[in-house]
Order: structure tokens, then C-alpha cells, then sequence
């Protein structure tokens, strides 16, 4: 029993420093691992892939990876709501993306389905036509227009009209608009065939106004042919149909444009672009001198009062005392003044 107590004894007092040793050492890596962190960390992850493979490693990649996948999950919401907007709202077209604001000031507006096949689908109000060097040429008022028939008219005002206009010293300032979308039969008759207004697909234009003030209406005999003529030949060869003067009856003080399709893209030209009126002699005799108007409204004025005293023989008396009021004043040197005011 004595020799067993006393191995018992000598087995605890070594066993009792072998266990506390290690426990100051750990404690000693504590203010290591406090005051060097990073150094601490480094040691832990290093060492937890050290002693433990794979279970702990794993674990800290793993919330590595979820952090990514939130963050991606967070961009991947925001990418998919933009194309679940767009897929709301139908992708631009073609058209769409070419009229841009260096062509012209058109913004989109929403389709129109009416009755009849009234209506068109990507629509657009051309406020104004952008030109090259930036200028802008109002259209009055703002056409509702499908984008195509908007690219047309902007491309031909922008191509063909603008270069006319600088022939002419000036630049377009607007078009007059006299009519475009607009929900009604051809020429506006009723029951008749759907205009390509109803279809937002035409454009009806008076002329154009010029920077510095004149006027270009297409139809105006004064304005010289050749201009007008070259308006012809520009909306001939970019339009499916052009109905001016002379078509039928119902554009003489207009011009129809528009980009209805046909079988064989068959097209309609018909503007008869007029001569000037023949200059007439006037029927106004030419401008009287200073003298010449009270003269001659005094003959007149004898002239009349001959006339109403032929006509009404009942007045007789009447014209002849107005005769000596109108001849009284007449030594006064002011007969000529009396006469006047009688006759207004
Ligand atoms: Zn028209």
C-alpha cells in the first residue's frame, strides 16, 4: 500500500507541472493573438486547414462564397428587373432607335388601337426636325405619326427641303402641318376606305416657313415653279402616294403625303404643279395724283345725283335742295370737302 500510495504520489506531482506547463504557454499566446491579430488569424487559418482538412476550411469559404453569391444574387435582381422592364415594355424598333434627337424631336407615345383599324402601333409626335448643323425646324403643329412615316418626312426635310431653302438664302424655321393622325375615311367622306391618316401613316402639308419670314406654300401659283416643282420630284421619289393640285379635287390648297403600301410598291404621284396666273391688265385705274381723287369724287357725286333724279322723279325736290347744300358751301372754297363726306 506504501509503495502504491507513494507512486500515486510521485505520478501526481509529475503529472501536476507536465499539465500546468502547457497552460502558461497557451496563456502566453494570448496577448500574441490580442495584440497581433493578424498575425493571430493568419495563425488560426492556417492552422485550422492544417489540422482540419477539410471540414474547416470549408466553412469559412463557404460564407466567402455566400457573401459572392449575395452580392451576385444583388446584381443579378437588378440586371433581370431591367429586362423584365423592357420585356413589359416592347423593345425599341429599328425605327425607334435610328430617329434619335440628332434627327429629329420625336418622342414616343403610346399605340393606338381604335375601331375600324384606326390606329397604328409605334407612334410617334414629330415636334421638330433636327437639321445637321443642330438647327431645329418646328413642325405646327406636332404630328402624330407611325415612326416610319416621322423618319420620311424628317430625312426629306433634312436632304431635299433644307438644301432648297439655303438656295434660297434662308433656312427653314417650320412646316405647316395641316393635318396627320386623324381617325376618318378618305377626303373625309363617310364610310369611305380608311385614310392613311387613320393609320397615323400620312401628312398633309400646306408649306414651309423660312428663317427669315417669307413663305413657301406649295400650291401658290406665285411661288415660282421651279421651286415648287422641285418639291414635286423630292416627295415623288420618297412617298408611295403625293396628291396635290389637280389629283382630285380635294388638295388644292395642299399636299398629301403618305407611305401606304401596295402590291409591287405601286406609287401615286399626282400634282399638277400650276402656271402662274397670266398677269391680267388691273382693273383699277393706276394711282391718282394728290389732286385727282376729290375731282373725281365730285363728278361722281354730280353723276349720281343725275342718276337718282331720273330714277325717282318723286325725290326731285329732295336731290335738288341737297344740290344747293352741296353747291352752297361750294363759294365758300370748300365744295370740294362738302362732296366727300356726302359720299361716305
Ligand atoms: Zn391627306
Amino acid at each position: 500500500m506504501v509503495t502504491v500510495a507513494a507512486l500515486l504520489l510521485v505520478l501526481c506531482m509529475q503529472a501536476g507541472p507536465a499539465a500546468a506547463a502547457p497552460r502558461p504557454g497557451a496563456w502566453s499566446q494570448g496577448p500574441w493573438s490580442e495584440l497581433f491579430g493578424a498575425r493571430s488569424r493568419k495563425l488560426r487559418g492556417a492552422a485550422l486547414p492544417a489540422s482540419v482538412p477539410l471540414p474547416k476550411p470549408r466553412p469559412p469559404d463557404a460564407p466567402a462564397s455566400e457573401s459572392e453569391k449575395p452580392a451576385a444574387a444583388q446584381q443579378t435582381p437588378a440586371e433581370t428587373d431591367k429586362p423584365a422592364e423592357q420585356a413589359a415594355a416592347p423593345s425599341p424598333s429599328a425605327c425607334r432607335l435610328a430617329l434619335s434627337e440628332q434627327i429629329a424631336i420625336a418622342p414616343s407615345i403610346p399605340d393606338i388601337h381604335g375601331a375600324g383599324g384606326c390606329g397604328g402601333e409605334d407612334l410617334v409626335r414629330l415636334e421638330a426636325v433636327v437639321l445637321a448643323d443642330q438647327h431645329q425646324v418646328a413642325v405646327r403643329p406636332a404630328a402624330i405619326l407611325r415612326c416610319a412615316m416621322a423618319s420620311a418626312i424628317a430625312d426629306w426635310i433634312r436632304t431635299d427641303m433644307a438644301p432648297l431653302a439655303a438656295s434660297l438664302g434662308s433656312v427653314i424655321s417650320d412646316l405647316d402641318n395641316f393635318d396627320s393622325f386623324e381617325c376618318r375615311g378618305r377626303n373625309r367622306v363617310a364610310g369611305a376606305q380608311l385614310s392613311e391618316h387613320g393609320r397615323a401613316n400620312a401628312l398633309d402639308v400646306r408649306g414651309v416657313k423660312l428663317a427669315d419670314g417669307r413663305s413657301i406654300s406649295l400650291t401658290d401659283r406665285e411661288v415660282p415653279r421651279e421651286t415648287r416643282e422641285s418639291v414635286l420630284h423630292s416627295v415623288c421619289a420618297r412617298f408611295m402616294t403625293v396628291l396635290g393640285p389637280g389629283s382630285d379635287g380635294y388638295h388644292e390648297d395642299h399636299i398629301h403625303l403618305d407611305l401606304m403600301e401596295r402590291h409591287n410598291n405601286y406609287k401615286i404621284c399626282q400634282w399638277n404643279v400650276w402656271d402662274p396666273m397670266p398677269q391680267v391688265a388691273p382693273l383699277l385705274p393706276a394711282a391718282r395724283p394728290e389732286e385727282a381723287p376729290p375731282r373725281e369724287v365730285a363728278a361722281k357725286t354730280d353723276a349720281d345725283k343725275t342718276d337718282a333724279d331720273k330714277a325717282d322723279t318723286d325725290k326731285t325736290d329732295a336731290a335738288k335742295s341737297d344740290a344747293a347744300r352741296s353747291a352752297a358751301p361750294a363759294p365758300e372754297g370748300r365744295g370740294v370737302t362738302a362732296a366727300t363726306k356726302k359720299r361716305r
